[in-house]
């Protein structure tokens, strides 16, 4: 069974998640949090993705949706969070750093 509550509530906690994983700097795995490196594989996977059918890039689409209706502060530094490719491309220079510390 899922509540109301229990949606926004991990609405919410995918949310902090992806903040989060978005400000984190420890690469590859140097952060303490196991879903923070998930999340950021998901982000580069989104990144890299040529498949527009793809089932997870349409769950991350969805979460980066949810987080540009709420998110109100311009220096976020959510990738897609503001449509500007300059910004999309400084914050994930960031995150894309991690695939190269094989
Ligand atoms: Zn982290
Ligand atoms: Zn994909
Ligand atoms: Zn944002």
């Amino acid at each position: 069974m899922t509540s109301l509550e229990d949606k926004e509530r991990s609405i919410y906690l995918h949310m902090e998640l992806l903040k989060h994983a978005c400000e984190c700097q420890q690469y590859p795995s140097g952060c303490s949090s196991k879903t923070c490196s998930k999340m950021k594989e998901f982000l580069v996977h989104f990144y890299d993705c040529q498949n527009v059918n793809c089932p997870l890039c349409q769950r991350i689409r969805n979460l980066l949706q949810i987080h540009r209706n709420r998110c109100n502060n311009e220096q976020c530094v959510v990738p897609f969070c503001i449509l500007k490719r300059e910004r999309i491309q400084t914050s994930m220079s960031i995150l894309l750093q991690g695939r190269y510390q094989h």
